[in-house]
């Protein structure tokens, strides 16, 4: 890393950190407002997420023609996806089409990571350091770094682990050479979305493959096919019906939302609708089933029931079968994976299904794991798909310090406060796309990614057109925020599960819900609200300070 220290140099008006989905569509919408505006991103290119998440099998769970940019109808027309769900190198590319396509490159910054930010607010300026030396000094800091981008450790905590001389990987930061499993002993640790894609992979290119499962999940399968002409064309012909229904769907995606209950069906229809949604794939098992699969533990489990019929179904050996079947959460309330083969790859001769709830891994040594009860699994390389710390793990690490030096870690430490998920009080003038209490984690990104942006965008241009230069919330603001986000998740079964989404995969980390749990329809248009109403719930200062970018 080039350590060279720079000249503090003149205030710009912009500070973007992360070059993702977010980023980008920021960064286009900040030229359009005129603004001066710098993005880092510590990745040699764009795609964030999509950068690094490169592991065997990583591929999208929401379908191509809505997991992508609609703001542009050129982009959406020059682009087309080879699949119903695109593989991460497909992704990058269209990323790296998108950038290319709005000449967005020449503002970023790659390589080059932002390590802290102090706000001044003598001046209303952020001080943005980046590991290269540079301290930049800009009105607004707006941060894309991703929710899922902070790898929990890059290892879990194995007493020993440090003795293990095989080599090592993490699906959230794959290596970009090759890996090469041939003739090897592959371990793997964690069965969420990651684990079970990577898992069929690895099992068809290793010789043999461990997976040390903690907790089962429920996967529904995928169903991937490629999209014939006539499809993209028939997609294409209905995409003002599909957005339309992609802006009224809770998840940002254009389904048909449910309106029955699980339990007014008799068995014999939901044993129909079931089998017609699995053989359909993907979310729309959860999402075109029922209305109240998370509001209701006996309409879940009816789901849940159902799901491990069909893991019982696919698994030749019962007793692996009863291993891979959850039991101590409801389906749905983990965000739901969705797979290609991955049951089916437990009746293959080269895998073997370690519990590790009943056996925990007790020790690595030099050639393997040993478990509580003294088995040993001999490896040659471990794959850890261990999860994140999800949503605020990427913001605290940027040591953002705001008014009065508060680091943010700080005041998040019962858990994290934003007004909309977007601003939070004492961080004048920071914007989080896709921050804490937002609908982002529980709906489709750039659908989610498009709606804060704009919001963003036209908050920052009404603010030059009325000569303010600070916005902050107020902190009753977003003390309401967050009550109702807990009294409304505590409402559904969400909370039942120790998930991500409740920060309950990271030890010390508090439990508190992580996403507006209403959907991003009804977030839409509260945000509007607030917009239109003046920016209720923020303070909005015009004071003597340094005009930016002057
Ligand atoms: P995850 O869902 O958090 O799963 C982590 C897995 O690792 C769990 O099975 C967990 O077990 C296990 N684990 C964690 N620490 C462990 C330890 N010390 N010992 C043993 N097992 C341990 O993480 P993920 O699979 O990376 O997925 C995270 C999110 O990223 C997804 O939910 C999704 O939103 C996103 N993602 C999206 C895609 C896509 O769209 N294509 C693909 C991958 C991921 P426990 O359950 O017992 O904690």
């Amino acid at each position: 890393m080039n350590h060279v220290r720079h000249e503090t140099s003149a205030p710009i008006d912009a500070v973007l950190i992360g070059a993702g989905f977010s980023g980008l569509y920021m960064l286009h919408r900040l030229r359009g407002l005129g603004l001066t505006t710098r993005v880092f991103d510590a990745a040699d290119g764009v795609g964030g997420t999509w950068y690094w998440n490169r592991y065997p099998g990583a591929r999208c769970d929401s379908e191509s023609h809505y997991y992508c940019y609609s703001f542009s109808e050129e982009i959406r027309k020059d682009w087309q996806w080879s699949c119903r769900y695109p593989a991460q190198p497909e992704i990058l590319a269209y990323l790296n089409f998108v950038a290319d396509r709005l000449d967005l490159r020449r503002d970023i910054e790659f390589g080059t990571r932002v390590i802290a930010g102090t706000y001044d607010e003598e001046h209303a300026l952020w001080n943005v350091e980046t590991d290269r030396g540079e301290t930049v000094r800009a009105r607004f800091l707006i941060t894309g770094v991703g929710c899922t981008s902070a790898a929990a450790t890059s290892t879990p905590a194995i007493p020993g682990i440090e003795n293990f001389s095989g080599a090592t990987y993490h699906t959230a930061s794959w290596p970009h050479e090759t890996v090469d499993f041939a003739g090897k002993r592959v371990g793997l640790i964690g069965t969420g979305s990651s684990g079970i894609q990577c898992t069929p992979r690895l099992a068809e290119e290793a010789a043999h493959l461990t997976v040390f499962q903690r907790t089962p999940n429920y996967s529904v399968p995928a169903r991937n096919h490629l999209l014939t002409d006539a499809m993209r064309r028939e997609l294409d012909d209905d995409f003002d019906t599909l957005r339309r229904k992609t802006l009224n769907s809770p998840i940002g995606m254009p389904f048909d939302v449910p309106q029955v209950s699980a339990l007014e069906a008799s068995p014999e229809e939901r044993k129909r609708k079931y089998d017609a949604l699995w053989e359909t794939g993907g979310f729309r098992f959860m999402f075109e089933s029922y209305s109240d699969l998370v509001l209701d533990i006996k309409a879940n489990e009816t789901a849940a029931e159902y799901v491990r019929t069909k893991i019982r179904e696919k698994v030749s050996d019962p007793a692996v079968a009863a291993i891979l079947c959850p039991f101590d959460h409801p389906i749905g309330t983990k965000r739901p994976p969705i797979d290609t083969a991955y049951y089916e790859t437990f009746n293959r001769d080269n895998v073997t299904l370690v519990d590790i709830k009943t056996n925990p891994i007790r020790e690595a040594t030099a050639d393997g794991l040993t478990l509580q009860h003294g088995e040993h699994h001999k490896l040659d390389a471990i794959v850890f798909a261990t999860g994140f710390d999800a949503v605020t793990g990427a913001l605290i690490k940027l040591n953002l310090r705001g008014r009065g030096g508060l680091p943010l870690g700080e005041k998040w430490s019962a858990g994290p406060r934003a007004y909309l998920g977007l601003c939070t009080a004492g961080f004048p003038n920071l914007f989080m796309i896709t921050g804490p209490g937002s609908p982002s984690i529980l709906a489709n990104f750039p659908v989610c990614i498009e709606q804060h942006v704009d919001w963003i965008a036209d908050c920052i241009s009404r603010m030059r057109a009325e000569s303010r230069v600070e916005i902050e919330p107020l902190v009753e603001a977003e003390d309401a925020w967050a009550r109702m986000i807990a009294e409304d998740a505590n409402k559904t079964l969400l909370p039942l599960a120790n998930s991500w989404y409740m920060g309950a995969n990271i030890p010390g980390k508090p439990r508190v819900f992580l996403a507006y749990p209403n959907g991003i329809h009804a977030y839409a248009e509260l945000c509007a609200g607030v917009a239109e109403r003046g920016y209720e719930g923020f303070e909005l200062r015009s004071h003597k300070v340094l005009e930016a970018a002057d």
